[in-house]
């Protein structure tokens, strides 16, 4: 090897070690979100997530007891609110939709009326989701007439994932609304056991991506759910991953004052 190869040849290797460290060593922004469904309605795990330390987003069943509660408790914490709009399921039981819920059997005008009803029920909600819905998220008359007033209200939408045949996806693109998709359930399984363990599938999903969206509940098994969030916490700040209200996961896709509530 002549002197200028012995020189050259050391030095590209440690260009591209540098780089490569450089890269490494370049800040990760890891945003991930959790959304707690079913405030409005059940009891347990409520004052822990409204009272706690984490910002998580409270999606609130419109139409109940509680709804404008603690959407204004949420608020009042500093925590971002959403309305959680019951949408029929293919499955289950008729008293877990809540009051006034969207079905297929509406017209698309009745469906548009009871979604801004909703959303009056529930003060300072930027987006929504869907509570259930199997059956309607499949629905395009049902989906387009929620789609054209989020797109009114400039309210995101996250899908809850109940259906892979969901329509919002498609039809939030066609109409220019911002959409993102539930990733990981964390209370499928009422254990906190299970909640760490999907927490740490969010943890996973967020640093292959940059960003990850989970859902858990109050409830029944709110409680459950909480304990396991809370539990996962210095897990999350070890692997450097930050939580954020959901809005926050649409960067520069739509500026914030897009999601103030009208
Ligand atoms: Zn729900």
């Amino acid at each position: 090897m002549n002197r200028c190869a012995a020189v050259l040849i050391p030095c590209l290797v440690l260009m591209f070690h540098s780089s490569a460290f450089a890269k490494e060593s370049q800040p990760k922004n890891l945003q991930a979100s959790i959304i707690i469904d079913d405030f409005g309605g059940g009891i347990g795990g409520v004052r822990d997530f409204l009272e706690g330390e984490i910002p998580i987003t409270a999606a609130v069943m419109p139409f109940t007891e509680n709804s404008i509660k603690h959407a204004e408790w949420a608020h009042k914490n500093g925590l971002e609110v959403m309305v959680h709009l019951p949408m029929e399921p293919k499955k289950g039981k008729r008293s877990w939709l809540g009051p006034k819920p969207i079905t297929v059997a509406l017209s698309p005008e009745e469906v548009r009326e009871r979604v801004l009803e909703a959303i009056e029920t529930v003060p300072y909600a930027v987006g929504l989701n869907n509570h259930m819905g199997s059956r309607a998220v499949e629905s395009e008359k049902v989906v387009r007439a929620i789609v054209e007033v989020a797109k009114e209200k400039n309210f995101y939408i996250i899908d809850s994932g109940t259906s892979s045949k969901s329509k919002f996806p498609e039809i939030a693109k066609e109409l220019g609304v911002p959409l993102l998709k539930r990733d990981v359930f964390l209370d499928d399984i009422s254990s906190s056991a299970h909640v760490r363990k999907q927490m740490r599938r969010l943890a996973k999903i967020t640093e292959y991506t940059g960003k990850g969206i989970a859902i858990g509940h109050v409830g029944a098994t709110g409680k459950i759910c909480s304990v396991g969030v809370f539990q996962s916490m210095d897990e999350f700040k070890e692997r450097k991953i930050k939580i954020v209200p959901v809005s926050k996961l649409f960067g520069s896709q739509m500026i914030e004052k897009n999601f103030i509530p009208k």
